[in-house]
């Protein structure tokens, strides 16, 4: 690939960032890429950040149109439902979908940041700059002041254009805020989260179900796992920051243990060094991030997390970047200056992100508490029947989000609110099955409110 179009720098080099840079060079720009950490391949993951993702659709057509999802397909561990396990100890699988490809994947975040890393760096006109922290933008000037930390020295790079993809705390929006140049927001979610690990049994086998992601709701809290592929599971208790039932009280590692072995007795017997990991994790902070607009002028422009942060619940955080970054490079492709290819992204996109981050709040409630009602039990096994009677219609809005790329996030929002409503409708009083008569009465519901939507791409 012939590298003839203007450099652009990027800030990152998370998912987003090393995405991008793959995208871009392919563009023909030269890519200049900065990363505060040390180079992360060939290294041990850091403890700190959540081990395992849930990949779906999205993530998958993202990184299949920049050509690099081959590099990671023997890394992913399917996942086809949630199992729930419930507070007597008995289990139950929800699937997430009805056909053979309607899964979810988890993958080491370490092994895909290693991944992308590497695609990004061997490509001719990359260059990985890592341990330089971007620290703050001459927005009048259009540069940005850079420090190499093993030198400890300050490097000023012109910006236009500067794209930040540094993360939910993002410094560049942060820096935009403060000069009153973008208006954004944090909103701390009021749970945290702390991470913990089922080691393997032996000889690296799994101690518990492999394909599915395993959910304990407990009304205010819940624990979920998803597997690894050394036979782990990392497991994350999300939970009140403050309050009775919260971290706030459960600071040592004793009341910690009971509590674990209170309310989750199966998976805390496969967790030996429960106590232990409590001591030396740090709770991490869950929140969402909101920012308008995500660039200034043609200079710097904010993309992914550091745009639009959401809560994990929807299991979408990574996913959304990497759409974010193939819409991205598709405005690169056919706009005369970065601030019009800056306008059109953020206006197209943004409904979209603020829709997924609503989503992804709904979604806490369900996984936490819902997924253990009857009632929502019948309306998910409702959901299916109708996708199978009326598919061109009637989707699930979980499966719109997880499992088609060509429904945007803020349709899957639209179409899920109308479909809520008829499913309420369907199961208000003591339903525990549906006639054919209410299914004559819920097509012609479905086909007064949700036009067909075209065929999947
Ligand atoms: C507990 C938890 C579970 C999650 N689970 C899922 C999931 O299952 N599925 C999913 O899709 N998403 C999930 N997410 C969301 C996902 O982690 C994020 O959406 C994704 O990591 C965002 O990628 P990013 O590259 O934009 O930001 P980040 O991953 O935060 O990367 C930012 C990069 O920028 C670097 N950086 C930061 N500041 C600077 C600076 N000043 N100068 C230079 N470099 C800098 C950082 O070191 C980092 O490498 C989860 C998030 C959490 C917290």
């Amino acid at each position: 690939m012939k590298v003839d179009r203007p450099a652009v720098r990027i800030v990152g080099a998370g998912p987003t960032g090393a995405l991008l840079a793959i995208l871009l060079q392919r563009r023909g720009h030269a890519v200049e890429l900065y990363e505060t950490r040390p180079d992360p391949r060939g290294r041990p993951p850091e403890s700190g950040r959540s081990i395992n993702l849930a990949l779906a659709d999205r993530g998958i057509h993202a990184l299949q149109l920049a050509g690099v999802f081959r590099d990671l397909e023997q890394a992913l561990l399917p996942m086809r439902g949630r199992l729930i396990h419930d507070a007597e100890g008995g289990t139950s699988l929800q699937p997430y979908g009805q056909r053979p490809n309607e899964l979810i994947y988890s993958i080491s975040r370490h092994r895909l940041n290693q991944t992308l890393l590497e695609v990004a760096a061997r490509q001719p006109g990359v260059t990985v700059h890592f341990e330089h922290r971007f620290e703050s933008a001459e927005f009048d000037e259009g540069t940005a002041l850079i420090r190499d930390l093993r030198r400890d020295r300050l490097i000023s790079v012109p910006m236009e254009p500067l794209l930040a993809t540094d993360g939910a705390g993002s410094w560049m929006r942060r820096s935009m805020n403060s000069a009153h140049l973008i208006d954004a927001h944090e909103t701390d979610l009021e749970h945290g989260y702390k991470e913990l690990t089922i080691p393997p049994g032996p000889g690296g086998s799994f101690r518990m179900a492999d394909d599915a992601l395993h959910i304990w709701p407990r009304g205010n809290f819940m624990l979920i796992a998803l597997p690894n592929n050394d036979g782990s599971f990392t497991a994350t208790l999300f939970l009140p920051k403050r309050g009775p039932v919260s971290f706030a009280q459960l600071s040592d590692a004793g009341g910690a243990d009971e509590f674990l072995s209170r309310h989750f007795p199966d998976a805390h017997e496969l967790m030996p060094n429960a106590a232990a990991e409590w001591q030396a994790r740090p709770v991490g902070f869950l929140g969402t991030v909101s920012a308008s607009p995500w660039h200034v002028r043609g200079e710097a422009m904010l993309i992914g997390d550091a745009a639009h942060a959401m809560v994990p619940f929807h299991g979408q955080g990574m996913n959304c970047c990497f759409e974010d970054c193939i819409e991205f490079d598709a405005c690169a492709a056919g706009q005369p200056s970065w601030e019009a290819v800056f306008q059109q992204f953020g206006a197209a996109r943004k409904p979209n992100t603020d829709a997924i981050a609503a989503m992804a709040l709904d979604n806490y409630l369900e996984m936490r508490e819902s997924v253990a009602d009857p009632n929502f039990q019948l309306q998910q096994a409702l959901s299916l029947e109708l996708e199978r009677r009326f598919p061109h219609r009637f989707i699930p809005r979980y499966s719109m989000v997880m499992f088609h790329h060509e429904i945007p996030y803020l349709t899957a929002q639209q179409r899920g609110a109308a479909q809520a409503d008829i499913l309420a409708e369907l199961t208000r009083g003591e339903v525990s099955a549906l006639s054919e008569v209410d299914f004559a009465h819920a097509e012609s519901r479905i086909n007064a409110s949700l036009p067909p939507l075209r065929e999947p791409v």
